[in-house]
Formats: C-alpha cells, sequence, structure tokens
C-alpha cells in the first residue's frame, strides 16, 4: 500500500467563478463533484488523501497551501475547470499547470505524468498538452509538488455537455488517479478496477459462476441492475412461473 499523502485542493465554492453562458454548470459544481470521485479511488489504493476544504468553505489560496504544507503532502493537486471570456467559445481540453519549469521539477513530471493518462484515456488536451507555468498562489506557497489541473472549457459546448456527464466525470477521475500512481511508480492494487468486464476480488467467485452458468453474461460486473435486466436473471434462474395456464 502507498505510504504517500495526497492533498488535493476542490477549487472554488459555491456562486464563485467559471459557468456556462447558459448558466447550466458551475465550476464549483465541477471541481466538488470530481473531487468526490477522485478521493475513493486513490484512498483505495492506499494514498492518505486531504482536502483543503469541505464544501462550502472558501479558505484563501494560502490557507489552501498550508493545508497541504501542514499534513506533509507528496503531492498538492488543485482541481479546476476553466472558462474564456465573451460566451460559447472554440477553445476546449484539458490541462495543467505547475509554477514553473524546468520540465524534469517533480511538479512537472507529476503534471506529465497525469497528462499522459488523461490522453491514454481519450480526453481531448488543451493546446501543447504539455504542462503550461502560471504563479498562483496555490502552487507557490506549497511544499509539495503542486500541480492545478484545468478539466475543460464551460465555454465550450463540447466540453461542457462532457463535464456535465456524470460518466465522463468517472473516466477523468480514474485517469487523474492513474496519472498520480505512474508519477509515483505505483501499480494499480486492484487490477480489476482497470478492466471494466473483471469482477471486484471480494465477488470473483461469485460472478464466475453467474458467468459460467449464464445467469449473467459475464460482462459489466459494476454496472447497475435494471429492472428488466432483473427479471431476465429471475427468469433464468427458473423463479418467474410460467403465467396464463
Ligand atoms: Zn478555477
Amino acid at each position: 500500500m502507498s505510504k504517500y499523502t495526497i492533498c488535493i485542493d476542490p477549487g472554488h465554492w459555491p456562486g464563485s467563478v467559471n459557468c456556462a453562458p447558459d448558466k447550466s454548470y458551475w465550476e464549483y459544481e465541477f471541481t466538488w463533484d470530481l473531487y468526490t470521485r477522485l478521493r475513493p479511488l486513490l484512498e483505495k489504493q492506499g494514498f492518505t488523501v486531504v482536502g483543503t476544504r469541505t464544501q462550502q468553505e472558501n479558505p484563501s489560496q494560502t490557507a489552501r497551501a498550508t493545508v497541504s504544507n501542514k499534513a506533509g503532502a507528496d503531492l498538492f493537486l488543485s482541481i479546476h475547470s476553466n472558462a474564456v471570456s465573451g460566451g460559447w467559445q472554440p477553445p476546449r481540453g484539458f490541462t495543467a499547470f505547475t509554477s514553473s519549469g524546468p520540465e524534469t521539477a517533480e511538479r512537472n513530471q507529476a503534471a506529465t505524468a497525469i497528462l499522459g493518462a488523461v490522453k491514454d484515456a481519450g480526453v481531448i488536451l488543451f493546446g501543447t498538452g504539455k504542462p503550461y507555468y502560471r504563479g498562483y498562489t496555490v502552487l507557490t506557497a506549497t511544499t509539495a509538488p503542486a500541480v492545478l489541473l484545468e478539466c475543460g472549457f464551460h465555454t465550450n459546448r463540447e466540453d461542457v455537455a462532457l463535464l456535465k456527464d456524470h460518466a465522463y466525470r468517472d473516466k477523468l477521475a480514474a485517469a487523474i488517479a492513474r496519472g498520480i500512481m505512474d508519477y509515483f511508480g505505483m501499480e494499480n492494487q486492484q487490477p480489476e478496477s482497470g478492466n471494466p468486464d473483471q469482477a471486484d476480488s471480494w465477488a470473483k467467485e461469485a460472478w464466475a459462476k453467474a458467468a459460467a452458468t449464464g445467469i449473467f453474461d459475464g460482462t459489466r460486473p459494476s454496472d447497475p441492475l435494471t429492472r428488466q435486466e432483473a427479471a431476465v436473471v429471475l427468469d433464468r434462474l427458473g423463479l418467474l412461473p410460467e403465467k396464463g395456464e
């Protein structure tokens, strides 16, 4: 298991900053949601995760950096989503900021690992696809290698449609977690989560039986069961009497 501590900063707070021009989706909604998806993925891999705020709090950038410094974090990650001015605009994609070069600095290796994993997951990257440098206080006042992620543009129609999609947010969270593990040189502690057709270890035996006997078809072990799928399973078990004699 990991001995590393990660400080995650879930961007802004209700009422602040970036929003879609049609006011349909706010940055604070996205950042908090992604935080709640990313945090358990990292904890499953054994990371100690520290958050910079609760849902309704709005600490200063310096206070957010202090949380990370006090925790002795090995990595600081600030989650944001982007916007440009002037309504719907073409710029789109995922990007990462660090305080400065060189490319070999730990912060830039971490950013590059996350960008690589996100790209591998099929997410569109903004611009060069490399980390950009910006002197945000959360990036300069943190002692841990610090990366700020801008996960897409609220002012791009395609991006905001993706950001609103919970399956896309799951994909983003999984890819960011993958990138963090790559940065720390870690193997996935739960390889089954990387393969959508493999059951979790606690369910493996039952899942294999269910697939072998045809009760389930052996795909999508982590998907919720719909009412019609439940009916088919009951029928395959012979639990539904024939009707109408
Ligand atoms: Zn932001």
